[in-house]
């Protein structure tokens, strides 16, 4: 066809928009939508005829073109992927994952009225804080406690409500950032205190905390490296002698614990981080951290320490721009609940599970995946099950490397890009990772329904990379 006739060819959106597919795709979409991609389909494909990239007019393409355009546009954005990288508090993948019992309690105050700032017992106002300041001060030793949006949030009310106007004192090997523009310096700066940096990257002592001292002085902000170590060389200011030079001058001590945990670690072979309950005993005004990195809950940022302090942050005017939605705090309260058993929040929270999994068990749930995965893949790559490492993730624990055990896949035959990106684009979305040109599974960041899952995706996958091939 000439272009002159393949321009007239081209239908009418009101002839189109009566063809049985467009039809079909008005029962289950706007209207609005669907002639919008009726005419950018048509546009394009007039452009296309002008360019003679088009030698050739098949209606029926067009028309499915037109309900593959509609249905793209239609796809949700935010939607659940399956980990198998074993990284645990994945950032990019949405940090920790809910227990059960969180999860339900979100479902339930989000689809009906809630005791959000209703107390039930006098009828009247209650405060959101109620829902988690109890069991916060119980599980740290706190005398009060609350939560706001998350902990970059937390710092920045601490120390606006602390130091305003006046000097915060930081080591110099605590001046880090947290991915993206989180830094100390940045927030310290847009919360109005005047940062005053003593020591040097990796060694500061007490004296140099001493020497600048002023009577300008409202805070010593003593920042955890979560996301990096300093290794060597190096001296950092315990928290305890911290409070007591603090004490005889009268100036509180402000941790930002970062991943803050509630529950040593150490019995299962993960590296010492000080507890939120430690800090506050060694004397700590006022400690803050996530509520989705090694707690385990959603996102959130959670405050604890001495009354007055959390009052004076409860009054504060950011503390309203800051605060919890009731989805989240029901997510945090349930949390919270699980740490009341400690066995029962390592079993519970998923985080908590996965991070505490011993090796044997990995290799169960690798040998698992490795056991259902199918015919087609194993004729296009050859599966191992092998020791490897999985991380925290999230910028916590950065050094731990847990022992775990993986389920590899090498081509022999096919390909390891192809089959990653299958993978990805599939739906549900599977995140996997390509190490050495091997495709790499950690099933400890699966649950037992996704195990199967993914052996199915794989087995499905691999059936049509095996056709094209
Ligand atoms: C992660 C982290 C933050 C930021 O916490 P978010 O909950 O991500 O806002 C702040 N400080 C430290 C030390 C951290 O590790």
């Amino acid at each position: 066809m000439d272009t002159s006739a393949l321009l007239r060819a081209l239908p009418k959106v009101d002839d189109a928009l009566k063809h049985p597919r467009i039809a079909g795709l008005l029962e289950a979409h706007p209207r609005q939508v669907v002639v919008e991609a009726l005419r950018a389909q048509i546009d394009a494909t007039r452009a296309a005829i002008l360019a003679q990239s088009v030698t050739d007019l098949d209606p029926e393409q067009l028309m499915a073109d037109v309900v593959a355009r509609v249905e793209l546009g239609a796809a949700r954005s935010l939607v659940g992927v399956v980990n198998a990288t074993g990284i645990i508090v994945h950032t990019n993948l949405g940090r920790s994952i809910l227990s059960d019992a969180a999860a339900a309690a979100v479902q339930e105050v989000a689809a009906g009225y809630s005791t959000l700032e209703y107390d039930v017992a006098s009828g009247a106002r209650g405060s959101r804080h109620a829902h988690v300041e109890e069991l916060l001060c119980k599980l740290t030793g706190a005398e009060a406690a609350m939560a706001v949006n998350n902990n970059a949030a937390a710092v920045m009310l601490g120390i606006a409500a602390l130091a305003r106007g006046g000097e915060a004192i930081v080591s110099r090997g605590q001046l880090v950032e947290i991915g993206g523009s989180f830094r100390i310096p940045d927030i310290m700066a847009e919360s109005g205190a005047t940062m005053v940096e003593v020591g040097a990257t990796n060694k500061t002592h007490l004296r140099d905390y001493e020497k600048a001292l002023t009577p300008a002085t409202r805070l010593f902000l003593k920042v955890h490296s979560s996301n990096f170590r300093v290794l060597g060389f190096t001296e950092e200011v315990e928290l305890g002698q911290l409070v007591a030079l603090g004490a005889s001058h009268g100036v509180p001590v402000f941790e930002d614990q970062g991943s803050g945990v509630l529950i040593d670690l150490r019995p299962f072979g993960l590296p010492y981080e000080p507890t939120v309950g430690e800090s506050i005993a060694a004397g700590a005004a006022l400690v803050s951290f996530s509520g989705d990195k090694l707690l385990g809950g959603p996102q959130a940022g959670i405050l604890v320490g001495r009354a007055e302090i959390i009052a004076k942050l409860k009054q504060h005017p950011m503390a309203r721009a800051l605060r919890l939605d009731k989805m989240t705090l029901a997510a945090l309260e349930l949390t919270l609940r699980a740490y009341l058993d400690p066995e029962r929040a390592l079993k519970d929270i998923p985080t908590l599970r996965m991070l505490t999994m011993s090796a044997d068990e990995s290799r169960v749930r690798a040998e698992t995946l490795a056991a259902a995965i199918g015919a087609s893949t194993r004729a296009l790559f050859a599966v191992s099950v092998e020791p490897g490492v999985a991380r925290a993730g999230g910028g916590s624990l950065p050094l731990a490397e847990i022992d775990t055990v993986l389920v590899a896949l090498a081509p022999v035959g096919g390909s390891v890009v192809d089959l990653e990106s299958s993978l990805r684009l599939g739906d549900p979305c599977i995140v996997a990772r390509i190490n050495d040109g091997r495709l790499i599974l950690d099933p400890r960041t699966l649950s037992d329904a996704e195990i199967d899952l993914v052996a199915s995706a794989l087995e499905q996958t691999c059936a049509r990379l095996g056709e094209k091939a």
